[in-house]
């Protein structure tokens, strides 16, 4: 059903039958388009009951390929147990343990279906895993370039999933670069290479896009009153907005519209920045540093995509401190029994300050976005503990510090 692929931006149409990347008049990102009309008249959301627990359960509203799957996407919707009304949707439960796995599945799936062979991707540390992952399973080749200072598990998750990784002293914004050298040498096309960057083929939001379908099955095909979505190229985001415009068309969900709201690290916050200034575009963030790694995007490319759907679904634009998102992470696992990525937990954060200033009211639904598992981040916890960061140090214990007992570590 999928028709054809349309710029953004001036609208032009591009043939889904062979591998795209962006608009070739205005660099604008590209959507893969669909015969909706058709899909309302063949398919209904009632006839989702009983399907696999995936993403690709919407495979009605994906495009027809063979796909690559790890039984990624349907993740848990779970009710808050700290505020009535709000629902953490928790991507960490995913495959290679972030929300990244659903556009790499997509991304990849039509990589394979095209005849691509070398894939590669600048990613600030779980995208790579993801990709990594989904191109093992397809038997494609992933070349990844991440920051050298990526959490430990994507450095760790990539090699074992035998990808080929290169670690670049910089951001995601420098790997890019990498990336963009790489395609103008002569094996680009011969090797049959491609870029798979967040927004510069259309698969990974068609991925990420399964996110709101979810969001309005299992809230019972009713919007919430808003969407807390930690942004750093914002693929989900843009996702989201578009699956509800579909869901719209195929009569599944009404008019109605979340407040979409964009929570960024206070270290690099240049949506937040173009939101507060009344701007279309973003500008590059100078001297990005967070915790949140994965919120390390200085200028996600879809930024003009990004602030439109926040001033259409009249959201915003929040920031969180590294410290306010450590604190709500070390919360939300108290809480809620939930450990986040730091990513994550800053939708906390978020929701706290529109609870604080009347944005939102006690009676709101609200859906928290966790995109991964604190698990992927130990090393970038413990740095914090051991530098006296978070305010929960381990507790002193009154046994003696550990010694060696042949070879075993006793707690005594
Ligand atoms: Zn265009």
């Amino acid at each position: 059903m999928l028709t054809h692929l349309e710029c953004t931006r001036c609208g032009e149409h591009y043939p889904a039958d062979r591998p795209q990347t962006v608009c070739p008049k205005d660099a604008g990102v590209l959507y893969a388009r669909y015969d909706l009309p058709t899909i309302k008249r063949t398919f209904s959301s009632a006839r989702l009951a009983g399907r696999a627990a995936t993403m690709w359960r919407y495979d009605a509203v994906l495009p027809a390929a063979d796909p690559i799957s790890l039984g990624e996407g349907f993740t848990p919707m779970l009710a808050s147990r700290e505020f009535p009304n709000v629902f953490i949707k928790d991507e960490g439960l995913n495959p290679t343990g972030s929300f990244k796995a659903r556009g790499l599945s997509a991304c990849v799936t039509m990589a394979r279906h095209y005849g691509l062979k070398k894939l590669a991707i600048p990613s600030a540390g779980n995208a790579a895993g993801a990709l990594a992952a989904y191109a093992a399973a397809g038997g494609l080749e992933a070349h990844i370039f991440m920051p050298k200072d990526v959490p430990a598990a994507n450095r760790i998750e990539c090699d074992y999933y035998g990808a080929h990784v290169t670690l670049v002293d910089g951001l995601i914004s420098d790997c890019a670069k990498k990336v963009a050298e790489l395609k103008n040498s002569d094996v680009w096309e011969k090797e049959k290479w491609f870029d798979v960057s967040t927004t510069k083929e259309p698969y990974r939001v068609e991925g990420k896009k399964t996110m709101g379908y979810e969001v309005a099955e299992q809230l019972g095909w009713r919007m919430p009153q808003g969407i807390i979505y930690p942004t750093g190229g914002g693929v989900g985001l843009l996702g989201m907005w578009k699956a509800f415009e579909e869901m719209e068309a195929l009569g599944w969900i009404g008019p109605e519209r979340p407040k979409m709201i964009t929570v960024q690290s206070a270290g690099c916050a240049p949506i937040v920045k173009a939101w507060d200034e009344g701007k279309s575009s973003s500008e590059m963030w100078a001297n990005a540093a967070t915790l949140a790694s994965g919120l390390r995007v200085p200028k996600p490319y879809g930024d003009y995509l990004i602030l439109d759907i926040l001033k259409k679904s009249k959201g915003t634009a929040v920031s969180a401190t590294d410290d306010e998102i450590l604190e709500a992470t070390r919360h939300w696992a108290k809480v809620e029994g939930i450990f986040a990525a730091p990513e994550g937990a800053a939708c906390l954060v978020a929701y706290r300050k529109l609870r604080a200033t009347g944005f939102f009211q006690p009676e709101d639904t609200v859906v928290l976005f966790n995109t991964g598992n604190g698990l992927k981040y130990l090393d970038v916890l413990d740095a914090r503990v051991a530098a006296g960061a978070s305010p929960a140090k381990p507790a002193q214990s009154s046994k003696p510090a550990a010694r060696q007992i042949g070879g075993i570590i006793g707690p005594y």
